[in-house]
């Protein structure tokens, strides 16, 4: 081979290597110590709008102002002094540069998001001239992780509530209150459980339907959420049992949150399908003591109280006694 021919190969070469850096689909920037940018592909002209005559030679903070100036001095500093790779991920800052997202399948992020990578570039002296900046589209994947992420959280507050009321389900409540009773022995806060269930509620299924009973079930749900505060948890039971669990309450404070409930119940119609149903409710009441060896009997002295209310002529409060 030729001194030229071998020249030639080299250019061609050279040329191909442009030709790629320019048209891959990565932002490539090239930056010197002052951040000033002296190399921009297409792709980063085509999602700026930007031409590379624009920028050229220009400040990157003042092109960008949404470049986050001292983060970046901080990062490109680094890759200068330690002659090594430094990285930005999308879920430490979403993206670098400020660019739309017109990808049709993640078109519900306006946002691209962007993995950023800054790589040294040496003269041929050793030192670190010039810094690389790679920019990489990431929307696709982060849109994915944050719909799973979403899904999960739904999934997970679909397994811990009730479908017909939106109370917490059994399982879920019963998780709760069991940390709620550690924290009552190691702190011995006055807290109060309390158990409550629809009177005659055969009745209501057998005299007007199960789908008015379903509504019953609603209504009182409904009128329970009305009247706790957000610290409190409610949940559902049983078919027609509810729990309350009233943090730093005395009995005597829960019993006036019960016979509001209850008085509220007593006094409300439930109209379903031009039918007018009223019902009542009894209730159990129980304070935490430090003889209550678990949450189970805790509950267990609530539902006794309960049973009394029940046993002594319904649509009323009791309290236990421990
Ligand atoms: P008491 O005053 O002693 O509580 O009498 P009760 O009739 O309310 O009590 P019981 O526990 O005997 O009956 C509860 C009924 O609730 C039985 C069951 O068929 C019904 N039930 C349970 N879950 C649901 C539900 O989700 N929807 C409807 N409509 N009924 C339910
Ligand atoms: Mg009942
Ligand atoms: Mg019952």
């Amino acid at each position: 081979m030729s001194l030229t021919d071998a020249n030639n190969l080299e250019i061609n070469e050279l040329h191909w290597m442009m030709d790629m850096l320019t048209n891959v689909d990565v932002g490539l920037v090239v930056l010197d110590s002052g951040y000033t940018i002296q190399t921009w592909n297409r792709f980063m002209q085509d999602h700026s709008g930007k031409a590379d005559a624009e920028v050229k030679n220009k400040s990157i903070f003042e092109v960008f102002p949404e470049v986050p100036e001292a983060w970046f001095k901080h990062k490109i500093d680094s890759v200068f002094m330690l002659h090594s790779r430094a990285f930005s991920t999308w879920e430490q800052r979403p993206y670098l540069f400020k660019f739309k997202n017109y990808r049709p399948i993640t078109g519900t992020e306006d946002t691209m998001y962007q993995n950023a990578t800054m790589i040294p570039i040496m003269s041929a002296g050793g030192d670190v001239s010039h810094v690389c900046l790679l920019i990489y589209d990431v929307t696709d994947i982060a849109t994915s992780k944050k719909e799973l992420t979403r899904l999960n959280k739904e999934l997970e507050n679909l397994s811990r509530t009730d479908r017909l009321t939106g109370l917490y389900n059994r399982g879920y409540w019963e998780e709760l209150f069991e940390k709620e009773y550690e924290k009552c022995c190691r702190y011995k806060t006055e807290s109060t459980a309390i158990i409550f269930d629809i009177d005659h509620f055969k009745k209501v299924n057998d005299t007007y339907g199960h789908q008015a009973g379903d509504e019953v079930i609603r209504k009182t749900a409904l009128l329970l959420k009305e009247l706790v505060r957000k610290t409190d948890m409610a949940g559902r039971y049983g078919g027609e049992e509810f729990v309350v669990f009233l943090p730093n309450t005395k009995a005597e404070s829960a019993e006036i949150f019960a016979e509001r409930l209850r008085k509220k119940i007593e006094s409300f119609t439930v109209t379903h399908e031009d039918k007018k149903i009223n019902f009542t409710i009894s209730l159990g009441v129980c304070q935490f003591k430090d003889t209550l060896q678990s949450h189970e009997k805790w509950i267990e002295k609530a539902d006794q109280a309960l049973y009394h209310s029940k046993e002594n002529g319904r649509n009323q409060t009791t309290i236990a006694e421990i």
